[in-house]
C-alpha cells in the first residue's frame, strides 16, 4: 500500500494542475485510469485562451493564470505556452442586444475588450459575409494554447516535485478508518487523509463511490471539425471567431480550420464520438455566416464539458465527508483557468485563504465550494 497526504483522482488537465501546485510542499499521487493521461477531455480541446467567456468567476481565474501561460516559471517547459490570437464575438441584427450585454459584462475585467467595425472584422477575417453580420467585439487578448505542453509541464513539475502519477489505475472502492482513506484502484491500494476528486466528467460518479451527495454535474458533449482553409489565402493571423450566442465558432489552426456547432448534448459520462448530424450542422452554420465551402473534412471528434447548475467549477473541501475535496465541473474553461484554478485549489485543499490576487478578483471560497449547490 503507497501512502500520501494528497491523492487525487484523474490526471486531466484539473487534477494534473492541482497535483504540480500541491507537490510544492506536500506528497501527491495522481492516479489515472486510462493507460495515459489527457485521453478525455483534456486532449480534445480547441485550445484557446479568453477574457471575453463564461460568468464572472471563470472570467476571473483565466485573468488570474494568463501570466503563468505567457512566463511560465523556469524549467516548467522548452516551448512557448501560447501564441497571440484574438477573438471576435459576431452578432447578426437579431442579436445585436445579446452581444452588446455580453461587451458590457466582460469589460468590467477587461477594458480592452471593444466593439470594432464590420470592416475592421472583415479585413482581419475576410471570409465573414457582409450581410450576416450585424455588431462584432474584438477581445485582443485571446491566445491560442499549446494544451500538450502545458499539461505535460503540470505532469513534469509534479514529478519533479517528488509527486507520482499512476495510469492503468482506475479508481474502485474507498474506505475510511481513522483519519486515512484507503483507495482501491486496478493498479493496487494507496492511502492519504485527503483524496481530490479531478474525475472530469465521472466526478459525480466517484462521489457515488464515496458516499458523497452528488453535486448534479452534466457531461455535455462539444463536436469539432477540422477541413482545409479557402485555396490561396493566409489564415494564420485570424482571430478565431465566436457566435455571441455559440450557435458555432471556427478558429485557424496550425493550416487548417476547425469549426464548431458548440453543441452541448447531455449525455452519460463516456468516450465521446461526433454525430453525423451535429457535424452537418457545424457546415451548414459556417456556410450560412462565412463565404467558405467546408470540403473533405479532414478529421472531426468530440468531448465532454462537463458543468454544474452555475456554470462555474466545484473546489473545495465536502462538508459531510471528512477528508473529501472536490475539484469538478471546469466545463469548457479547463485549461485556460487550469494555472490560476489550481492555485486556488492548493490554497483551499492546505486550508489557506484564497490567493490574494484571486480575491481581488471577486472570487470567494463561497464561489467554488460545493454548499452553494445545495443550499
Ligand atoms: C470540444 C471542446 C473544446 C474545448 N475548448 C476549450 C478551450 O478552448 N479552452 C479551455 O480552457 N477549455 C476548453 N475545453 C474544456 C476543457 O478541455 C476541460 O474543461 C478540461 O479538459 C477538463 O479537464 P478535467 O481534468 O476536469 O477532465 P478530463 O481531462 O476528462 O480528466 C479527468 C480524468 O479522470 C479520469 N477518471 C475518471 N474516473 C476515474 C476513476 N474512477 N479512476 C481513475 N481515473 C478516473 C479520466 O480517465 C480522465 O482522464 C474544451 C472541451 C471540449 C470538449
Amino acid at each position: 500500500m503507497r501512502e500520501c497526504d494528497y491523492l487525487i483522482i484523474g490526471a486531466g488537465i484539473g487534477g494534473a494542475s492541482a497535483g504540480y501546485r500541491l507537490a510544492e510542499n506536500a506528497s501527491v499521487i495522481v492516479v489515472e485510469r486510462e493507460e495515459r493521461p489527457g485521453y478525455h477531455t483534456t486532449g480534445r480541446s480547441v485550445a484557446v485562451y479568453t477574457e471575453a467567456y463564461g460568468p464572472h468567476v471563470i472570467r476571473a481565474l483565466a485573468i488570474a493564470g494568463g501570466e503563468f501561460f505567457t512566463a511560465p516559471p523556469k524549467g516548467f517547459t522548452d516551448k512557448p505556452l501560447c501564441h497571440p490570437h484574438g477573438l471576435m464575438f459576431v452578432a447578426r441584427a437579431d442579436q445585436r442586444a445579446i452581444l452588446e450585454a455580453a461587451l458590457a459584462e466582460v469589460q468590467e475585467l477587461s477594458p480592452s475588450i471593444a466593439m470594432i467595425s464590420l470592416d475592421e472584422a472583415i479585413r482581419r477575417v475576410p471570409v465573414l459575409r457582409r450581410d450576416y453580420l450585424d455588431s462584432v467585439f474584438l477581445d485582443p487578448n485571446t491566445m491560442a494554447l499549446d494544451v500538450d505542453a502545458i499539461h505535460q509541464g503540470y505532469l513534469r513539475g509534479l514529478k519533479a516535485r517528488g509527486g507520482e502519477v499512476v495510469c492503468d489505475a482506475e479508481v474502485l472502492g474507498f474506505d475510511r478508518k481513522a483519519g486515512l482513506w484507503k483507495v482501491e484502484t486496478k493498479a493496487g491500494v494507496f492511502a492519504a487523509p485527503v483524496v481530490i476528486n479531478a474525475a472530469g466528467a465521472w466526478a459525480d460518479v466517484v462521489a457515488g463511490m464515496i458516499g458523497a451527495r452528488e453535486i448534479g454535474l452534466v457531461p455535455k458533449r462539444r463536436t469539432v471539425i477540422a477541413f482545409a482553409p479557402p485555396a490561396g489565402m493566409k489564415t494564420d493571423d485570424w482571430p478565431v471567431v465566436f457566435d455571441t450566442q455559440e450557435e458555432f465558432y471556427f478558429k485557424a489552426d496550425a493550416g487548417t480550420i476547425l469549426g464548431s456547432p458548440a453543441d452541448e448534448t447531455p449525455v452519460p459520462p463516456q468516450d465521446s464520438q461526433p454525430e453525423e448530424l451535429d457535424i452537418a450542422i457545424t457546415v451548414d452554420r459556417l456556410e450560412k455566416a462565412t463565404t467558405m465551402a467546408v470540403g473533405r473534412i479532414i478529421r472531426s471528434w468530440a468531448g465532454l464539458r462537463s458543468f454544474v447548475a452555475d456554470g462555474v467549477p466545484v473546489v473545495g473541501f465536502d462538508p459531510d465527508i471528512e477528508g473529501y475535496f472536490w475539484c469538478a465541473g471546469q466545463g469548457g474553461y479547463g485549461i485556460e483557468t487550469s494555472a490560476g484554478l489550481s492555485r486556488a485549489a492548493a490554497a483551499l485543499a492546505r486550508g489557506e485563504d484564497l490567493p490574494q490576487d484571486i480575491a481581488d478578483l471577486g472570487v470567494t471560497p463561497a464561489d467554488l465550494g460545493p454548499q452553494r449547490l445545495w443550499s
